[in-house]
């Protein structure tokens, strides 16, 4: 980062295909505070099923599989009202997604940034890892998406080591987006709270070592993790006095709790806490 330049934008946790619920408290944020935002950064479980086709490639459980409202924008019957940036969680249409390991726009002002992806906004440097860990398969391929339907869907969630060598290969990130939290970001006597949330591999620990390892290599300013649908504030502090704060935001339907919203200017990025 280097301009001095001040500007605002949002982070927003599971949407879970609720996307006209994300636009109309997004917009409404901006009316009050009579601010623009210049983007929208998501970390996953953002749901865009373009059809029912789509949707039958996400990995859930039945009742869980709804089309939501992302065919409107894929259809341009809807506009989402400011660039929005994605990277894939563990429920989404991957037979579509994976049509574009690279990253594509999949709808105008809607990009997903790929199983890893980079992209600069506004001098700021945002990566992003889609999936979530599995210890089993970590060093293999993912399946060919010609198999899908062959095989369980669940195996097109998971990041994999060269996923993450690929982050590690950015070197530097302002901004890193995370579908799953990071290990070590929740102090011994906070765990208890987390009991039936910890979905790591090892038992003792929320989040994983993989998206910790990015963090400690990449030291972004701020790092944006959803999937535990809870909201919690950490900071990982590194051995050269740089810091990173780790914001987990919430799903969609918990309310103002799946949002967040930093103010830019010059190299200060802060969390803006709204006035009642
Ligand atoms: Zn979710």
């Amino acid at each position: 980062m280097s301009s001095t330049q001040t500007f605002f934008f949002a982070a927003v946790g599971d949407v879970h295909g609720h996307m006209h619920r994300m636009v109309s408290h997004l917009t409404a944020w901006e009316e009050r505070n009579r601010k623009p935002l210049d983007f929208v950064l998501q970390v996953g479980d953002f749901e865009p099923h373009r059809d029912d086709a789509d949707l039958t490639t996400m990995a859930a459980p039945m009742k869980y599989r709804h089309l939501g409202d992302f065919a409107a924008y894929h259809q341009r019957r809807r506009r989402f009202p400011w660039p929005l940036y994605f990277i894939g969680g563990n429920h989404e249409p991957y037979g579509h997604l994976d049509l574009h390991p690279e990253g594509a726009s999949l709808a105008p002002h809607c990009h997903y940034l790929g199983r890893t992806g980079v992209v600069e906004l506004n001098d700021l440097r945002v990566a992003g890892l889609s999936g979530i860990h599995r210890e089993a398969t970590f060093t293999k391929p993912r399946p060919p998406l010609a198999s899908m339907g062959d095989v369980s869907n669940k195996d097109f969630t998971f990041f994999n080591e060269q996923d993450v060598e690929r982050v590690l290969a950015l070197g530097h990130a302002d901004v890193l987006l995370l579908h799953d939290w990071p290990a070590g970001i929740i102090p011994p006597e906070e765990a208890a709270n987390f009991e039936g949330l910890r979905r790591s591999a090892n038992p003792e620990l929320v989040g994983n070592e993989y998206a910790r390892l990015l963090v400690d290599a990449l030291q972004p300013q701020l790092v944006l993790c959803g999937h535990l649908h809870r909201r919690y504030a950490s900071t990982v502090q590194h051995p050269n006095g740089q810091q990173s704060r780790v914001r987990c935001l919430a799903s969609l339907d918990q309310g103002a709790d799946a949002f967040a919203v930093f103010r830019v200017h010059g190299t200060t990025l802060q969390e803006v806490s709204e006035q009642a």
